[in-house]
């Protein structure tokens, strides 16, 4: 929930509470009057946090909550703290762990330990890893119990407002990335799908109906995850790609972005334009980027 502090300080004006000033992408009219970067009533905001080589995504929902889905490698959960309590919140209401690489968990210890946490939500993934251990230490000093994320998780259901789990649909699989937790948000007419690592195994498994305005491309934009047959269901209007500049991996790959090209030209990239944030009212949808 939103602390009450910040409205305060909106109604007198002042809005330098956060660092970013975003400028309208691909608005057609400009307008110099930087709006506030904070969720009105009635507004869903999905920030696309720019976590070099990672994902981190932040979204205010209208009903006053916030989800958290990932937080980046171990160097980002500063900034990631940072970033939720420059938008006014002292709850994260949900808190999902795609699954347990690094590049998705380093930064939740901090960010968990930081905030309050209403319920964190993780695939029946095990690794050993450091970064993963010190994830569920912190999550037990704080005395939560995880809830394990699959297809069919209603993580909530209100009239206008939608959280719904569409993979992992198997319980096991060789690739850790196919334990990502795949969901939907759906606000009034309008869709967000959130993929995690999802390779096309888990991608082309999924059941529920997965058409969406906005997609966050799978797996950093790897060739091992969009194909055309998922994009074909998806039929993205708006794609965004968490992606660290010169990253060793190669991605995204060429072939990913001619493929989403085939559906949208409004192609976002975390490595190109910094954070992305997307407004949803229920009904249109509009895009800032930090660059
Ligand atoms: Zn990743």
């Amino acid at each position: 929930m939103k602390k009450i502090f910040l409205s305060l300080l909106l109604l007198i004006g002042v809005s330098g509470c956060t660092e970013l000033h975003l400028d309208s992408s691909q608005s057609s009219e400009s307008n110099d009057e930087k709006e506030p970067f904070v969720a009105s009533e009635d507004e869903l905001v999905a920030h696309y946090i720019d976590v070099g080589q990672g994902d981190a995504s932040v979204i205010e929902l209208p009903n006053g909550e916030v989800m958290l889905i990932d937080a980046g490698t171990s160097g980002y959960g500063d900034d990631i703290v940072e970033y939720i309590e420059d938008l006014g919140y002292d709850t994260i209401d949900y808190v999902v762990a795609t699954h347990p690489h690094a590049d998705h968990i380093g930064g939740m210890a901090e960010v968990i330990g930081s905030f309050q946490i209403g319920s964190i939500y993780m695939p029946k993934a095990v690794t050993t890893s450091k970064t993963y251990e010190n994830l569920l230490e912190t999550i037990q000093e704080k005395d939560l119990s995880v809830k394990t994320g699959k297809a069919g998780v209603e993580v909530l259901e209100e009239d206008d407002l939608a959280i719904l789990m569409v993979a992992p649909v198997r319980e096991s699989y060789s690739n850790l990335n196919n334990y990502s937790i795949v969901l939907t948000i759906t606000y009034g007419d309008t869709t967000f799908l959130y993929t995690g690592d999802a390779e096309e195994d888990s991608l082309s498994e999924i059941t529920s109906n997965i058409k969406a305005d906005v997609l966050k491309v799978g797996h950093h934009g790897s060739d091992t995850s969009t194909t055309k047959e998922f994009l074909e269901k998806v039929k993205p209007e708006y794609a965004i790609i968490s992606v660290g500049e010169g990253n060793s991996y190669g991605h995204p790959a060429a072939s990913t972005i001619s493929l989403l090209e085939e559906y949208t030209s409004n192609i976002y990239r975390t490595d190109l334009n910094g954070t992305v944030v997307v407004r949803s009212d229920g009904v249109n949808i509009t895009v800032e980027t930090e660059r």
